[in-house]
């Protein structure tokens, strides 16, 4: 299989070898990681790394923050085999030891935290407050599989046979391979290596090939809890590289389950390849959510949270509000309110403690918006605020990835239309108009994917229409909250093109395991199940 895995490039950027940036320097010597030279981005309890070089971009200014050594095919190959090993010891130490060095481990990140969640922002581009909430959001699920580690509890079932017990049992699963998106370059590998962890499986890390950095952080962070536990680092193996690297770990059979966080295009053909061999597959694709507003709603609590929800991350969660479905009677209000505070946003570092609205994390990301936006046009959608990338920002931001938050009203809601069923993924939000809640909850669920959705109502009534079965039909369905961000508490995944997957708390866990029915005889007969005889002599 990892034949297939050839050397084409993996080079994220053009091929002209531009210095690097200082502007990392302090946040990477405050994490122990060098600024200069190339770093070696495979860790399977050595570092290393011999393949293509990856460069980390800044989206701020385009500067180059770092080279990093991907893993070459044989690189992989080693990685894949010594986590295999590692699983095979880390599977019998007990759970609830496995839950004491995840304890470990958040001690250690939160001494990091936001030296880590500086580095988010530099090198994914969000603001400084939503970095550190990244890095929080690891602590807070390591915290949460401390106490889950005395709790994956499987069942004992009444048997019809008498003398004979049926026992559930969760056991750990194997290798886990995390493949994980550009927009939550910690959180989305915390929620799942502390479960897997906890599971008692061996994880390995494929980071988006634009976020190797902040997973060489995260990597030095846990690496180093292991040693000191004396675990081998291949519980926790970190390989670096693009699409290439990806394709072959999921074509891999050493592969047990992949837990894939991406777009729906790539989540389309991780899912076939996977199931393709009988692989277990947890899938967290786009999300094209919906707010829905009331003529009874709080405007004072609806309209920021719409704002921070459509430009917050500049557009870039999964859970980012994208379309907007106004009541009749509080159109002309909502929208005057929402345009202010559309006017008051600047660009600005994302480091700095002012700056609300940040870069997309790549040039191809701002086409994908003038595109959009264009399309909108074409379309006769009215522009009421943005539209246009920022071009002539003051150095060193006129290199950065700048776009103006986008408010359109498309002629009408047509959920067939591409403008409204696709994710745009930047800040692009579509308005549309509704007389009956009904109808908003139809258009709110017409579109293909399922993540997140948000009801703005104090009327009882309509929040038993919203969460009940002729309601939304998304993962997350918010009452008086927005769509965007999600507490670790509550499994967290979406419906439908969304993948169907779950991850961090609720039932989350037990994805991350292998669940045996054991039927034990402690009698002294052995009959069969509903009454079969099977005896010559019956
Ligand atoms: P992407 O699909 O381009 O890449 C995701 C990962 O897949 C990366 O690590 C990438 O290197 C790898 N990859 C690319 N091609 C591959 C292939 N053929 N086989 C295997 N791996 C491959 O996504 P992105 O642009 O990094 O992230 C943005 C998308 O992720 C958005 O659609 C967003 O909604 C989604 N997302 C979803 C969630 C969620 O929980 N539902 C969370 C975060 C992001």
């Amino acid at each position: 299989m990892l034949a297939t895995h050839s050397r084409r490039t993996l080079v994220t950027t053009a091929p002209r070898r531009l210095a690097l940036s200082t502007r990392a320097a302090p946040v990477l010597n405050a994490l122990d990681i060098a600024s200069e030279n190339e770093l070696p981005g495979v860790y399977d309890g050595q570092w290393g790394g011999s393949g293509d070089v990856l460069e980390s971009v800044c989206p701020t200014t385009g500067e180059v923050l770092a080279r990093v050594r991907s893993a070459s095919p044989e690189e992989l190959h080693t990685a894949l085999e010594k986590s295999k090993e590692a699983y095979k010891f880390f599977r019998s130490v007990p759970a609830p030891r496995r839950g004491e060095i995840l304890r470990q481990i958040r001690e250690a990140l939160a001494a990091k935290r936001d030296e880590l969640g500086a580095l988010v922002s530099l090198e994914m581009g969000k603001i400084r407050t939503e970095g550190v909430g990244e890095v929080q959001e690891f602590i807070d699920i390591a915290d949460y599989v401390v106490g889950l580690s005395r709790m994956m509890n499987g069942r004992v079932v009444a048997s019809e046979r008498p003398g004979h017990s049926i026992l559930e049992v969760p056991n750990p699963l194997g290798l886990v391979a995390v493949l994980s998106a550009f927009n939550f370059p910690v959180a989305v590998y915390g929620w799942n290596l502390a479960l897997s962890l906890a599971a008692g499986n061996a994880t390995l890390w494929k980071p988006s090939e634009t976020t190797s950095l902040c997973s060489i952080a995260v990597t030095k962070i846990i690496s180093s809890v292991l040693e000191k536990n004396s675990i081998p680092g291949a519980v926790a193996s970190l390989v670096t590289g693009g699409k290439y690297v990806g394709q072959a770990i999921v074509e891999s059979r050493d592969v047990d389950m992949v837990s894939f966080t991406g777009s729906e295009h790539v989540g389309r053909i991780v899912g076939r390849t996977v199931q393709s061999r009988f692989g277990k597959v947890l899938l967290e694709l786009g999300g094209n959510n919906a707010s829905i507003v009331m003529p009874d709603a709080d405007l004072s609590l609806a309209v920021p949270a719409v704002f921070f929800g459509a430009v917050g991350t500049a557009g870039q969660r999964c859970t980012s509000s994208r379309r907007l479905y106004l009541h009749r009677a509080v159109v002309a209000e909502f929208l005057e309110r929402l345009q202010k505070l559309y006017a008051s946003v600047r660009p600005g570092d994302p480091l700095a403690a002012s700056t609300l609205l940040g870069p997309l994390h790549t040039r191809a990301a701002v086409g994908i918006y003038s595109d959009a936006v264009a399309r909108l046009r074409k379309a006769g959608a009215e522009i009421l605020a943005g539209g246009t990338q920022y071009v002539d920002l003051a150095s060193p931001l006129d290199g950065g990835n700048f776009v103006r938050p986008t408010i359109a009203v498309p002629k009408k809601v047509d959920v067939a239309d591409a403008i409204w069923r696709e994710e745009t993924f930047a800040p692009v939000l579509c308005v549309g108009v509704f007389d009956e809640l009904e109808e908003a909850i139809q258009w709110n669920n017409g579109v293909p994917q399922g993540l997140s959705s948000s009801l703005w109502t104090r009327d009882l009534r309509n929040v038993g229409k919203w969460i009940g079965p002729a309601g939304s039909d998304a993962g997350i369905v918010n009452v008086n909250v927005g769509t965007s961000g999600a507490e670790i508490g509550a499994a967290f995944g979406g419906n439908k093109s969304t993948g169907w997957g779950r991850e961090s708390g609720g039932d989350a866990w037990k994805q991350y395991v292998r669940w045996s029915a054991c039927t034990i005889n402690f009698s002294d007969e052995a009959p069969l199940a509903q009454g079969v005889q099977f005896s010559s002599t019956a």
